[in-house]
């Protein structure tokens, strides 16, 4: 099975060979893949009540966002949930520049688009996401910033925050 028109001028070699076109095939497919106890709790809460919930150690009382089962530090399961503020401060980011093909879409990724680090109040640890800022004039880490939460109905992604707007 032909994936493409060969349209090559020269069939032959000089000696007489042909030309030979190895396919690689075409590859396609959908898939998905479950989010666990914690990153659903997480998502879910994102999608349909627009907060972020983190998670408590119960020994170190560091709280994690996003969740996760076992503090790193202490090795001990975490299961109280504590609601975060959608502000926080802003750790490092990156304007990206180049594009690139997106993995959720399959399009380029329009750019510039930025890349954050953003320690929510609440929270001990920094989570990723986008700002809106694009002009590196217009960012600067320690700035405060504040989430935008998509429309409704939001997705069950991270994208269900839409990005981090700068508080003026
Ligand atoms: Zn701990």
């Amino acid at each position: 099975m032909g994936l493409y028109t060969d349209h090559r001028k020269v069939t032959h070699t000089p000696d007489g060979y042909e030309l030979l076109t190895h396919e690689s095939g075409h590859l396609e497919y959908d898939f998905g893949w479950h989010q666990g106890p914690y990153w659903s709790k997480y998502l879910a809460e994102m999608r349909d009540n627009a907060r972020f919930m983190g998670i408590k150690c119960p020994k170190c009382e560091r709280v994690f966002n996003p969740p996760r089962a076992v503090c790193g530090k202490c090795f001990v399961e975490m299961n109280e949930w504590v609601e975060l503020s959608d502000e926080g401060e802003l750790q490092g980011f990156t304007i990206v520049r180049f594009p690139y093909i997106d993995p959720n879409t399959g399009e380029l990724m329009k750019v510039p688009y930025t890349a954050i680090w953003v320690t929510l109040d609440g929270s001990d640890v920094r989570m990723m996401h986008f700002s809106n800022e694009t002009d590196e004039k217009d960012i600067e880490v320690g700035m405060r910033v504040r989430a935008v939460w998509a429309d409704e109905p939001r997705p069950t992604s991270i994208h269900a925050c839409q990005y981090f707007e700068t508080i003026k």
